[in-house]
Order: structure tokens, then C-alpha cells, then sequence
């Protein structure tokens, strides 16, 4: 887990200081594990979609950028779905590995081992899809040091009934009394014509400049969020009377906004109306909060944790 208590709110990184936003699926498959599509078919698929960056990341073993084309502005992210054994309890792991240099046996080899073996090698490993996994974070998670975060959102895990791991992300931050940033990920595996399990979600992430190694270091550092559809336009929290604080959100058209905070939580919504700018006022004495924004049709968004102890 990072070594560090507060994230950074990408929303205070201005575009005058040259930040941008960038859209990107760090997590599919081609047929150089279970996907039905080739890696190039794969890349080609979501540069026509007008994102900014993706990550073959097949199982056990690295699909290499450099067998691959794109454009200029489209980044490749080299990596990896990785299976070291659980020897916890629960179900062998999943995790997504990004810019790794060198393949590794990770199914011979203990979890913690194939994380650090990750960062030596220079790359962030993120937990795929706890939901889906039937992982129990304080079984199989809490022991590991070391991973960078959490996939909250996995499409091909909806189409299995578990595609959210929000509450798993919820118990990890309050079982390590840190806060972990999330991914939106696709997992794709079927082929583009299937509109099974491709570009349905998503992580946007604010950077200067759009090699890997900035993008990976801002996906650790929080600057970003997840979403299935809604946009976040901006987060601003201040600290109010009485210990309180207080947040406006700002997003495309929303039904309701979640503040979840590490205890308990508060809604925001206009009766049915939609909105598109939410002011809360949280319960003094919280240490952190996060936010989900639900738009009309149900899609959602998640924003990443934000330090309330730092006010
Ligand atoms: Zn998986
Ligand atoms: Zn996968």
C-alpha cells in the first residue's frame, strides 16, 4: 500500500499548469491469453473509440508494446494479468501489473513475491476485480504489502453479477487505515461486435504528458477516477463551521451523488430532478470521503478517496 495518507485531488491540477485529461482501459485481453481478438485488433479498437491509452495486460504473460502500432498520441502501457497462488484461503489472485519490463512464473510464486518482483522491476500492481474473485480483504489482502490499489469497476465481471468492488475498497481503506486509489477498468475479452465487456469502463487520469510512467504515477498518486459514463467536472472541499466540511461536485447531469465517507455517508439528490452541481456538508469528525455519481440511466462514476484529516 502507497506510504502515504493523502491522494492527490485532480481537480486542484490546473490546465494553465498544463494538465490534461486522458481516458483509458489499463486492463483486456487478446489471443495471447482468452480474449477473442488480436493484441493489434485490440489497441485498434479502443484508438477508434477515441481513448488515450490502454493496457494489453494478458494473463501470465506480457503482451510487448513493442509487437504493437498506434499513434503518436496513444499510449501503451506494457503490462500484464498476473495469478500467483492465494495462499490465504480464498481464490488464486488477479493482479494487473502496468509497465513491467520482464516476464515472470507468477502462478509458482507467492503473492507477495510477485508484487515485489512488480516493483523491482519498476511497475505498479493494482488488485483486479475483488468482487468477481470472491477475495476477502482482510484474508487475502491485508497481508500483502505493496499493491497500488483497487479495481473498483471491471465490465466483464457485470456480466457476471459482480462487476463493483466498491465495498471491498471500502474495507481495505479502513482495515489499513490508508487511502487506495481505484481503476475503471473493461477486462475485455470478447470482440468489439459482441458490446459485451469493451468500452464500457473507464479510468480518466490528469497528467502533463502522456507516457506510461506518467500515467502509471498518477494513477497511484489518486489524480483520477473511474466511470461507466458520467463525467466529474471538479471536487472542491473547504472546511466549514463547527469541524465540518464542505464539498461542491460538479459533474455531467446527474439522479444522485453518494458521499461515502469512512463511517456511514450522505446523498445528495433534487427529488428526481437532474443536477449538475452538488454541495454537501459532512458530518464533522470524518477522515475521509469518496464520492459515486449516478447518472439518469445508472451509470456511475467514482471518485477517489480525499483526505478529510489534512483540512
Ligand atoms: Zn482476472
Ligand atoms: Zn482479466
Amino acid at each position: 500500500m502507497p506510504e502515504k495518507n493523502g491522494l492527490v485531488n485532480p481537480f486542484v491540477l490546473s490546465d494553465d499548469d498544463g494538465y490534461m485529461w486522458l481516458k483509458g482501459n489499463l486492463h483486456s485481453h487478446s489471443t495471447n491469453s482468452d480474449g477473442r481478438v488480436s493484441p493489434q485488433e485490440r489497441v485498434d479498437g479502443y484508438v477508434n473509440q477515441g481513448y488515450d491509452y490502454l493496457c494489453v495486460s494478458d494473463h501470465n504473460n506480457i503482451t510487448f508494446v513493442e509487437t504493437l502500432t498506434c499513434p503518436e498520441n496513444f499510449t501503451l502501457i506494457q503490462g500484464a494479468e498476473l495469478h500467483p497462488d492465494n495462499p490465504f484461503g480464498g481464490d488464486r489472485h488477479h493482479f494487473v501489473a502496468l509497465n513491467i519490463s520482464a516476464d515472470m512464473d507468477a502462478r509458482a510464486m507467492p503473492p507477495q513475491h510477485v508484487i515485489d518482483e512488480v516493483k523491482k522491476q519498476g511497475g505498479s500492481i493494482w488488485l483486479a476485480h475483488p468482487h468477481w474473485s470472491g477475495i476477502n480483504i482482510l484474508r487475502d489482502t491485508i497481508p500483502l504489502t505493496g499493491l497500488a490499489g483497487i479495481e473498483v469497476f471491471n465490465t466483464t465481471c457485470r456480466c457476471a453479477g459482480r462487476g463493483e468492488s466498491s465495498v471491498h475498497w471500502d474495507d481495505w481503506m479502513d482495515l489499513s487505515g490508508q487511502l487506495l486509489p481505484a481503476l475503471g477498468n473493461d477486462d475485455s475479452h470478447a470482440a468489439e461486435s459482441e458490446a459485451r465487456d469493451t468500452y464500457q469502463g473507464w479510468t480518466m487520469v490528469r497528467v502533463k504528458e502522456r507516457s506510461p510512467e506518467a500515467i502509471v504515477e498518477a494513477l497511484e498518486s489518486g489524480a483520477g477516477y473511474s466511470s461507466t459514463g458520467p463525467q466529474i467536472f471538479d471536487i472542491q472541499l473547504h472546511s466549514g463551521e463547527g469541524r465540518t466540511v464542505e464539498v461542491t461536485v460538479k459533474c455531467s447531469p446527474a439522479q444522485r451523488i453518494a458521499a461515502v465517507l469512512d463511517l456511514r455517508g450522505t446523498e445528495y439528490h433534487e427529488g428526481g430532478e437532474l443536477f449538475e452541481t452538488a454541495t454537501f456538508k459532512l458530518r464533522p469528525g470524518s477522515k475521509h470521503v469518496r464520492f459515486e455519481i449516478i447518472a439518469p440511466n445508472g451509470d456511475k462514476a467514482w471518485s477517489n478517496p480525499f483526505d478529510l484529516t489534512a483540512l
